[in-house]
């Protein structure tokens, strides 16, 4: 694991609020009628205008700037011509880089009105990510922050989806450790002061079960039902959990009032 200086800490939190600040942008276009690929081509403007390269184009060969994943599809969705529909869930991940290091996060968005019961999918999954962020502290472990998420949306009948995970965050978009979101408390590797890291519940309606799409890239729920993704990237300052990205953009863009990221900003000096 490699541990980051006060200033790598502060040039992380550089790329990861241009993400932020994409995604608060993306909020006000994502509506009936646009189309994924619209929002990539808005989104790399977006973070080129801001100094910043994407951090996910040419990535492991990956061909666009945002990971879109609609309803059943859990992660990796390649942006394409599909207008959105009223009632669609759309999780976009974004990743940005700007002087050596790497901004990644993600947010599931509503398109108009949806199904009451998705709606409490977003809203659980967005919980236990704040769950697990409480855990990211020093001296605890790996485990303590996927049990968490675990326990707290399996608790809401949720599938959790175990193939993919968080990860250390720095100069490489995937760095040790992986961040599983699920495990057993007080196993795992150790957190110390510097470690950043995204953390990233993808959590599914119904089964945990996930297959492929032939794109190699496009991964969705096995039964078809919904999957919700929200991301934040997280450093340990000062022995605790501190937030390197927001997603006050986002509700400043939707009217949302939310005090969810309080306890988790950064401390200022007297
Ligand atoms: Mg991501
Ligand atoms: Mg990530």
């Amino acid at each position: 694991m490699i541990f980051k200086t006060a200033e790598e800490i502060e040039r992380i939190r550089e790329s990861a609020l241009i993400v932020s600040k994409t995604l608060g942008m993306l909020a006000g276009e994502i509506k009936p009628g646009v189309t994924s690929l619209k929002l990539d081509a808005l989104a790399e403007t977006f973070i080129r205008d801001h100094g910043a390269e994407p951090g996910f184009l040419g990535l492991y060969d990956f061909p666009n700037t945002l990971c879109v994943s609609p309803n059943a599809q859990v992660v990796h969705g390649i942006p394409n011509e599909t207008p959105l529909e009223e009632g669609d869930i759309l999780s976009v991940d974004c990743g940005a880089l700007k002087d050596g290091f790497y901004g990644d996060h993600a947010y599931t968005f509503a398109v108009g009105q949806i199904d009451p019961a998705v709606a409490k999918l977003l809203q659980v999954t967005k919980e236990s990510l704040y769950v697990g962020i409480a855990q990211f502290k020093a001296n605890n472990r790996v485990g303590d922050v996927g049990y968490a998420i675990q326990n707290y949306t399996k608790a809401a009948g949720y599938g959790v989806v175990r193939e993919l995970v968080g990860h250390g965050l720095g100069a490489e978009m995937h760095e040790a450790p992986e961040m599983p979101n699920y495990g057993r408390r007080g196993r795992g590797k150790q957190f110390k002061e510097g470690l950043v890291v995204a953390i990233e519940p993808m959590i599914n309606q119904g089964t945990r079960r996930i297959k492929q799409l032939k794109d190699g890239w496009t991964i969705l729920t096995a039964d078809g039902k919904a999957s919700a993704h929200f991301e934040h990237d997280v450093a340990i300052v000062n022995g605790q959990p501190e937030l390197l990205s927001t997603f006050d953009y986002i509700y400043e863009s939707l009217g949302i009032q939310s005090d969810e990221e309080i306890p988790f900003r950064k401390k200022t000096k007297q």
